[in-house]
């Protein structure tokens, strides 16, 4: 098996060697990261300007671009055999509820999947500075042994591990998004200059956190496995939408 990893962290970030040195065990892995932490940077493409890729010392290659221009540079330019999966992370933070949607852990996962491919996005949830990268990267690691000769049942696999020892993990969950509260206010500034600048607030606190959650899986001190899909068609909503439509025909 060949697994491509990737992540939004940066090719120094530690959660990256982690999660090579456990899938190194079962796979021919090769590593393609952003040159620096580009979290948050969800699924954008660099369409301005050339990309460079740059192999480092340990054989990891640092691309001057996104999570997903790493996976779509990797498998539709460079690599010589496309690999059959990609696993992305081990992020440094959760990803979970709406974080899916900004995180360019789950958006390198996402970049193999609609170019075919398994996908995995593993994220260690900690409360403060992450430290068990190693416990992620072994539940990765088991997560792909278990897939063996299935069928993989959704298009993007998002996993959180909660950020302890391996032995004092509480179990695993099949899970469904939660979703925050909006974002807490942007922090308005002055740089040293006198000018206004801007940080981005932090996120929101859990608002749906219930039973059957990432939130609360992890919570409980259980991995959580959510299947994730590409297609953000709200079904439900069709029947009012055509409604809507014929409304609008009408006029
Ligand atoms: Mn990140």
């Amino acid at each position: 098996m060949r697994i491509l990893i990737a992540n939004d962290d940066g090719f120094r970030s530690p959660g990256l060697a982690a999660l090579h040195d456990a899938l190194s065990a079962i796979a021919d892995c090769v590593v393609v990261a952003p040159d620096r932490d580009r979290s948050g940077a969800s699924n954008s493409l660099t369409l301005t300007r050339p990309l460079r890729a740059h192999r480092q010392a340990n054989g990891f290659i640092a691309v001057e671009g996104t999570p997903t221009d790493c996976v779509h540079l990797a498998i539709n330019g460079f690599l010589d055999e496309p690999p059959d999966m990609v696993v992305s992370g081990v992020n440094a933070g959760a990803n979970m509820g709406d974080d899916v949607h900004y995180s360019g852990t789950v958006a390198a996962a996402m970049e193999g999947r609609f170019l075919g491919l398994t996908a995995i996005a593993v994220s260690l949830a900690s409360d403060g500075v992450p430290e068990h990268f190693a416990t992620a990267a072994r539940v990765a690691r088991e997560l792909i042994e278990a897939l063996a000769g299935r069928e993989q049942p959704a298009h993007i696999v998002n996993v959180n591990v909660p950020d302890r020892p391996y032995a004092s993990l509480a179990g695993w969950r099949t899970t469904r998004l939660g979703n925050r509260h909006k974002s807490e206010p942007v922090i308005p500034t002055h740089d040293p200059r006198g000018r206004p600048c801007y940080w981005i607030g932090a996120p929101g606190p859990e608002q749906d956190a219930g039973e059957g959650t990432d939130f609360h899986a992890v919570a409980a001190g259980c991995v959580s496995v959510t299947p994730l899909g590409a297609d953000m068609t709200r079904y439900e909503a069709m029947p009012a939408m055509r409604e809507w439509i014929t409304a609008c025909a009408r006029g």
